[in-house]
């Protein structure tokens, strides 16, 4: 199994309008995209090997809506891309760390990803993602 790599932090926002400050620093937007499932917009901009993800609420009752209801704009989570997601969640679970998916849900660009409890992560809310 290939060791973990750092795929995007997350940041959670209003708008993706808020892209402009990292558009100001050079980077770039490279991919927009709605994941109704989630309930979010996502703006995609890289830097280096990894990327930043702009998430902005579909509706105040969405994971991240809920989310900035009690925190505000701020970073999210980070997101580590995986091999063998379902194996990694299957030793976290026998290992007693509480995920919040048991079993991987469709995330943006095709990939597969499930959420580990924040409690698991040292209050760092952590998605792992596999590509398709
Ligand atoms: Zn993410």
């Amino acid at each position: 199994m290939e060791k973990p790599t750092l795929d995007h932090i997350g940041i959670a926002v209003r708008s993706i309008a808020a892209t402009k400050i990292y558009e100001a620093l050079g980077l770039r937007v490279d991919h927009v995209e709605t994941v109704e499932s989630q309930g979010v917009r996502t703006a995609f901009l890289s830097v280096g090997d990894s990327n930043l993800e702009l998430l902005e609420p579909l509706s105040d009752d969405s994971p991240i809506g809920r989310f900035m209801a009690k925190r505000g704009e701020g970073l999210h989570h980070i997101c580590l891309r995986v091999t063998h997601l379902d194996e990694h969640l299957a030793r976290l679970k026998k290992r007693g760390f509480r995920l919040i998916n048991e079993a991987p849900v469709p995330g943006a660009h095709g990939c597969r990803v499930a959420f580990l409890h924040p409690s698991a992560g040292n209050g760092v809310l952590i998605e792992l993602s596999e590509k398709e």
